[in-house]
């Protein structure tokens, strides 16, 4: 059943209910008092009807009485006839006979009034009689003195009662009417109802009339009925009824009306709630009051504005995070740009959890984390530039100690040094993902989200987020988050250095580690690029060991790595950081000096002569015999743009200056001729020919311009050092076939100087 109909037969009960009972009440009210005044009005009736028969049977006692004591009784009687106290007046001899008689005697039978068991049947006239006696005692005869029971004497006890009498045609069943002042409608209603009854009961009839019987008893001989017409409105009960169903269908109407009116409301909002539950949050509910219903409808609506702008809010969220992913994918999948990378991945966890100002922090040797980037902390974060923070200090400095995330809330008066400034804060660590934690490190989480960063360690680096917008403190579902970009960071980190060593290993040699031939060309061009538009000198050194393929005859093979190997090293030690180092094949190599002229080159070129010859080269011959191997090594000089217009050209002229200074006996080094065919200006007649004058000692200092090249490239074997495990524990000098030096420089150096022909080429 629908709220509407309980509350319909609620309404219904309680207005319609009470109308009902109140008309039962009335109609019963009435139908008892009706009832109890026809009742005391047919007793008095009864009452008054004894009282005038007995008066009449008084009367014609009297007038018998006067008959009887009159000596003329013939005259006496027809006297009380005349009189009217007797309608006949019967004189009987003892004997029986009839010795005088009124006339117009009434029909028989006539009943003694003084009979106290009235026989049944018709009645004709009430008589009463005396006997006649002499003055002895002895009867004479009797006088009967009589009034006829007529439709008048009805009448008149109708008249004396006020009610309506019937006179019954005897008192036993079956009983009929001998005459009555009922109407002939109501006469067999009233004949059945005196049927029924006793002396003194009263009952009613179905047209309203209430009857009872008075007689036949002693002193009242007639079998009489009573009836009085009921006192009761006429209709009464039709009113009642009609009043009752008026109020059952206005209760009806009401009770439907207020159940409605009720419910409404009810069914609006339900309709609305179940528009939401189908997502469309344009739903409003009608506010119709002020009652509790509206309130409610107030609430539905506002709940439902609200979650609309959430939603809406969240929409654009995602929008924003899909975007940023977006971002981040297209970013990881372009560029091995570490910082861009790690910016982007800033910036999506911001968006994603809503924080202000973030930065991304990486592990750099010494135990310091340094900011790779940050958002939103300028001049939150202590100190100038980009900050530091070492391992194990303030709250990014555990988490990238302890490889445990962190998040919480910064009192102002608690924010540990070298934190920057703000009121939330999250961190997570993470670690390069070959050095995450397996077996024996932390449970992964659980949650799917992303690669799993927490090291077990020290992390690679920290993601810390800072000021969670609206001010409350980040929550689990950010530290998931964070978990997912934190994962994103390691793998690019790694993704980076793997790059980078590839990128390495593609353009070093993996002997010497020096840059392989083809960074020499790479290099090549862009440094000669770069002379050309700044209008500043490169210059090119080519440098070839001497008599190497002796080595190798003498030594083996290996022992010749090792030598090439030892001899990258002491290279490398040679030259400053811009500076690059190339083997160019086989015991070939190429060393490039930016910003350097003819005159810092064989300021070089001797350095890389004393450090190669100054020092046998420690080998570990066949049978684990260490051997120190004399080696030398010959240079050819070239300088863009005063030998040559172009790279490969400048190479050329190189390699013909190395060339030159084999032919002048190795162990030396040569300046190409210069354009004009002639020696180069800066060292004319000391570079171009065997016998060298003395190169200016003095460290030429790097210009400020110079810098390493701008191609985000590791340097090549500052990493590696395949010869740095040899030891020199045995003297130099076991060289074999050095004859002595064609030139010094510095004279610092005493080692040998192998002589032989021009470059082997
Ligand atoms: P010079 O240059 O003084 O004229 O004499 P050279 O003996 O060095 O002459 P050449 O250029 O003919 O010999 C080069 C030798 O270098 C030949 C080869 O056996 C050796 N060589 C080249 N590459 C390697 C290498 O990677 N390892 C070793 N061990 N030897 C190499
Ligand atoms: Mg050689
Ligand atoms: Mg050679």
């Amino acid at each position: 059943m629908t709220l509407r109909g309980r509350l319909t037969a609620a309404f219904l009960a309680v207005a319609f209910g009470p109308v009902l009972l109140g008309a039962v009440f009335v109609a019963s009210t009435v139908a008892t008092v009706d009832r109890s005044r026809a009742t005391e009005r047919l007793a008095v009736a009864a009452t008054a009807v004894r009282t005038s028969i007995d008066a009449l049977c008084q009367q014609l006692r009297a007038a018998a009485d006067a008959v009887a004591l009159a000596a003329d009784q013939a005259g006496a009687a027809s006297q009380m006839v005349s009189r009217g106290l007797a309608a006949a007046v019967v004189v009987t001899e003892a004997t029986g006979r009839i010795s005088y008689a009124t006339a117009d005697a009434p029909p028989a039978p006539w009943r003694d009034c003084t009979a106290s068991t009235p026989p049944g049947g018709t009645v004709g006239a009430l008589a009463v009689r005396v006997e006649l006696r002499d003055s002895a005692g002895t009867a004479l005869g009797t006088v009967t003195a009589a009034q006829p029971v007529d439709p008048g004497l009805v009448a008149r006890l109708a008249a004396v009662t006020g009610v309506a009498v019937t006179l019954l045609d005897g008192a036993a069943p079956p009983i009929q009417v001998a005459h009555t002042t009922e109407s002939a409608g109501g006469r067999d209603a009233v004949l059945a109802a005196a049927a029924s009854l006793g002396e003194e009961g009263v009952t009613g009839t179905p047209d309203g009339r209430y009857v009872r019987r008075a007689g036949p008893v002693a002193g009242q001989p007639l079998p009489l009925v009573l009836s009085v017409p009921s006192d009761q409105p006429p209709g009464l009960y039709a009113v009642l009824v009609a009043v009752v169903l008026l109020a059952a269908v206005l209760g009806v109407a009401a009770a439907w009306r207020l159940a409605r009116v009720a419910t409404r409301p009810l069914v609006e909002l339900a309709g609305a709630v179940d528009r939401v539950a189908a997502g469309d949050l344009t739903a409003r509910v009608p506010v119709r009051s002020g009652d509790e219903i509206g309130q409610l409808a107030g609430a539905v609506n506002r709940m439902t504005r609200e979650t609309g702008g959430y939603l809406a809010a969240l929409a654009s969220s995602r929008d924003q995070l899909r975007g940023h992913l977006a971002v981040l994918g297209d970013t990881l999948a372009s560029t091995h740009d570490l910082q861009r990378i790690l910016r982007v991945i800033l910036h999506s966890a911001l968006a994603s959890t809503g924080a202000r100002a973030g930065a991304v922090l990486l592990t750099e040797q010494g135990g310091v984390l340094v900011a790779q980037c940050t958002e939103g902390l300028d001049g939150c974060w202590p100190g100038t530039g980009s900050p530091r923070v070492p391992l194990g200090s303030g709250v990014v400095g555990a988490v990238a100690a302890t490889g445990q995330p962190s998040r919480g809330r910064m009192e102002p008066a608690t924010v540990p040094s070298g934190e920057p400034g703000c009121r939330t804060y999250i961190a997570v660590p993470f670690a390069a993902p070959d050095a995450r934690p397996g077996e024996a490190g932390p449970a992964q989480p659980a949650d799917g989200a992303g690669p799993a960063v927490e090291p077990a360690g020290p992390a690679v680096g920290v993601l810390a987020l800072y000021d969670r917008l609206g001010g409350e403190e980040f929550d689990d579902d950010d530290l998931v988050t964070l978990r997912t970009f934190a994962g994103h960071a390691a793998v690019a980190v790694d993704n980076v250095r793997i790059h980078e060593e590839v990128q390495r290993l593609s353009l070093t040699d993996p002997l010497t580690g020096l840059w392989n031939y083809r960074y020499l060309r790479e290099s090549l061009r862009r440094e000669v690029e770069r002379a050309s538009r700044f209008g500043r000198r490169v210059s090119f050194l080519a440098l070839d060991l001497d008599r190497f393929k002796k080595v190798n005859d003498t030594y083996g093979h290996a022992a010749g790595d090792t030598v090439l190997a030892e001899f990258a090293r002491r290279v490398r030690g040679e030259i400053r950081e811009v500076d690059l180092a190339f083997r160019h094949g086989g015991e070939e190599f190429v060393v490039l000096l930016p910003e350097t002229d003819t005159r810092g080159a064989t300021i070089v070129a001797e350095r890389l002569g004393a450090a190669i010859r100054d020092t046998p080269i420690i080998v570990v011959g066949h049978a684990g015999v260490r051997k120190a191997i004399p080696v030398t090594v010959s240079i050819g000089i070239a300088v863009y743009p005063d030998h040559a217009d172009t790279g490969q050209q400048v190479l050329e002229a190189a390699d013909e200056a190395l060339y030159a200074a084999k032919a002048a006996g190795r162990d030396t080094w040569r300046v190409a001729a210069g354009a004009d065919g002639n020696a180069d200006p800066g060292t004319a007649g000391a570079g171009s020919t065997a016998a060298r004058v003395t190169p200016p000692t003095r460290e030429l200092p790097v210009p400020v311009a110079a810098c390493s090249p701008g191609d985000g490239l590791p340097r090549a074997g500052l990493g590696g050092d395949p010869g740095a495990a040899i030891t020199p524990d045995e003297p130099a000098g076991a060289g074999s076939a050095g004859t002595g030096r064609t030139g010094r420089a510095g004279g610092a150096s005493s080692g040998p100087h192998p002589p032989g022909p021009g470059r082997g080429r």
